[in-house]
């Protein structure tokens, strides 16, 4: 796409209201909008294999919605709006809240959304049969659907104890998902967004936090074999986020390079967009992708991000 004088003047205002913060406030909206920039980037190829995307589109870079879900272009999915709907229950409760979080889910739920995971809707279904938000513990419930959600918990608890961190990040998870492989995917994401916030640079972070993660659980290697159609399994997802995060230098690459791989393309996209958002800061976010975000959705996710990070910074 060429950019006309016209598009750079409409776009301008967005770059400015996004330059105009402290680089901590700036990498978590960046955070945010990466993961709607990755959702919606990666929905119109979700399902699809690294071959077919090359058949039907050749190298897939644009925001162009379509994909098994049909989307309007701009659109976002479930990984998106369970966040911001987490989100919205963490402002209300000043903290993050299992309960809180169940009745947020559930009203998502209710709300019809474009497309919801198999164990958040089991899950959701029983929480409205029993009120209790936690879920039975479950050696199967390892998808991804509580790690594609982290954000807004990872920005409410900067500069909070590991202690706080990790009961944050499972009262959230637990709601749906209660697995242990799950669990060490959600509060790695989270101590990874918290380090990027910090300014650590990826070397330090990958050793950190990637390293430590597959030496607790080995499943998670991602130096092997490239991840293709990464399914929906926790593991996968994070081997194809970290593959294509730690092998690129900017924004734009990585989420071309981990899109393209299909399979669950959509919450492949938002994760590694919203570490590479907190990684490369507003600056890196290009403008055609910002400007292809849905207005409502762009300002929602901008918005939800500053009053987070705010409440993170009255609670330490
Ligand atoms: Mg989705
Ligand atoms: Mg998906």
């Amino acid at each position: 796409m060429f950019w006309t004088g016209e598009l750079i003047a409409r776009t301008a205002p967005i770059r400015r209201r996004l330059l105009q913060r402290s680089p901590r406030t700036d990498r978590a909206v960046a955070a945010y909008l990466g993961l709607a920039i990755g959702d919606a980037l990666g929905a119109t190829v979700e399902f699809l294999t690294p071959n077919e995307i090359r058949q039907n589109i050749g190298v897939h870079r644009d925001i162009t919605g379509g994909g098994w879900l049909r989307l309007k272009a701009g659109q976002v999915t479930d990984d998106t709006t369970m966040s911001l709907a987490l989100g919205q229950s963490i402002l209300a409760s000043s903290r993050v809240d299992a309960l809180a979080a169940a009745q947020a889910f559930d009203a998502w739920m209710r709300a019809k959304p474009v497309d919801i995971g198999n164990t958040v809707r089991r899950n959701l279904i029983t929480f409205r049969k029993t009120g209790n938000p936690e879920a039975s513990a479950s050696e199967h419930d390892a998808g991804n659907g509580a790690a594609m959600r982290v954000l807004p918990v990872a920005i409410a608890t900067f500069g909070q104890s590991t202690e706080a961190i990790i009961a944050a990040s499972r009262a959230q998870a637990h709601v749906t998902h209660h697995n242990e492989l799950s669990d060490a995917a959600c509060e790695t994401l989270i101590l990874m967004v918290h380090d990027f916030l910090a300014g650590k640079n990826p070397v330090e972070v990958e050793k950190l936090r990637a390293e430590d993660l597959v030496r607790r659980y080995p499943v998670f290697a991602y130096d092997k074999k490239r991840r293709e159609n990464p399914s929906g399994f926790v593991v996968d997802t994070l081997q194809a986020v970290f593959q294509a995060f730690f092998a690129t230098e900017t924004f734009e690459d990585c989420l071309v390079d981990v899109v393209n791989r299909g399979g669950d393309a959509d919450t492949t996209g938002a994760i590694a967009g919203m570490l590479a958002g907190a990684r490369y800061g507003c600056a890196e976010l290009p403008e055609r992708w910002l400007k292809g975000l849905d207005e409502s959705w762009r300002d929602a996710c901008e918005k939800q991000a500053e009053q987070l990070f705010e409440l993170a910074n009255l609670s330490v």
